[in-house]
């Protein structure tokens, strides 16, 4: 098969990753094999070909946000039928075991394993997965646009829970990408006011169209307090900002994999008056499984930009330079 593989992590204009042919995976026991049709670009990649996350195996595939059909069944895997549309997401593996995983926190399982990071992921032709890690697509969704739930959906929906915005209560999105667009239309059709803050003046006009209360530039204060926040951007100077415009009582949840260096906070103008700062970190199947089930019953609006699978790192390019309103999405 043809596969996008990384060797060795680079700025992405150094073109760090290979066009490879890899020989077809063949699924293990309790494993499906999908042939894929569509993977997302998701940022994490992006932090992961330039060397922001640590390679954890080398020459592996990234995507993480899979779209496919069942192609060939391991050995006592009966979950799916062969040809059944399923989805491919970012945890891929946990203990069961561990006292996170007891909890029904298995995001924080130590053992937890994650797609195109431990393991080959979909910037290829197949993929493999655990049969109870995989997921049914909602039928609304055609391939391209299903591919950015299995990642920017999940973890914008986590994100949003963890900021515990209250019934119609006001929330700030700080960064408009994948992520922030599909978290932006679940808080919409729960009532919940939504003020925008980018510098993508794209993103900005996209985010007037769905319905945000206000879309502006970071650093300008939204009309009313906040009670909750989600910082989507990977920018740690925003940390500040973002708790200043927060009410008494506040949540700020950090949704990304890595951010930059946060600066100094203040106590006083940055978390008197129980503000808190929290970090969002992976998902659970069941918080997939809750987004999906959403995401089957709220029409979302999934904006994507295609680009054919020869120009995966160009995708990746696209979205280092900001210059993908939406989600990028790369179509085989
Ligand atoms: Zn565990
Ligand atoms: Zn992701």
């Amino acid at each position: 098969m043809k596969a996008w593989a990384l060797e060795k992590p680079g700025q992405i204009s150094s073109r760090p990753l290979h066009l490879l042919e890899k020989p077809n995976p063949r699924p293990g026991a309790g494993e499906i094999r999908v042939r894929v049709s569509a993977c997302g670009v998701c940022r994490t990649d992006l932090h992961l070909v330039e060397g922001d996350l640590p390679v954890r195996s080398r020459g592996v595939v990234p995507g993480h946000e899979i779209v496919g059909t069942v192609d060939e069944i391991g050995a006592g895997a009966n979950r799916f039928a062969g040809g059944e549309r399923v989805g491919i997401a970012w945890l891929r593996h946990t203990c069961g075991t561990c006292k996170w995983c007891a909890k029904g926190l298995e995001n924080l399982c130590p053992s937890a394993r994650f797609t195109g990071w431990d393991e080959d992921g979909g910037y290829a032709e197949y993929a493999l997965v655990r049969e109870d890690f995989a997921y049914t697509i909602p039928r609304s969704y055609d391939d391209i646009h299903a591919a950015p739930l299995l990642c920017a959906g999940i973890i914008g929906y986590r994100a949003l829970q963890k900021a515990q915005v209250p019934p119609g209560g006001t929330l700030g999105l700080f960064g408009f990408g994948g992520s922030a667009h599909i978290a932006a239309q679940i808080a919409l059709a729960q009532n919940i006011e939504v003020h925008v803050r980018t510098r993508s003046s794209a993103a900005r006009a996209l985010a007037l169209e769905l319905g945000a209360a206000s879309a502006d530039l970071p650093e300008a204060p939204p009309p009313v307090h906040l009670d909750s926040a989600i910082l989507f951007a990977p920018v740690g100077d925003l940390v500040p900002v973002a708790l200043e415009f927060l009410g008494p009582g506040g949540i700020l949840a950090v949704a990304g994999i890595h951010l930059s260096a946060i600066p100094s906070l203040d106590y006083q103008r940055h978390l008197f008056n129980e503000r808190e700062l929290r970090s969002v970190t992976a998902n659970t199947r069941s918080d997939a499984q809750d987004f999906l089930d959403i995401a089957a019953h709220i029409p979302l609006k999934i904006s994507t930009v295609r680009f054919p699978f020869d120009e995966a790192p160009d995708a990746l390019a696209a979205l280092s330079s900001g210059m993908i309103t939406g989600a990028a999405v790369i179509e085989l």
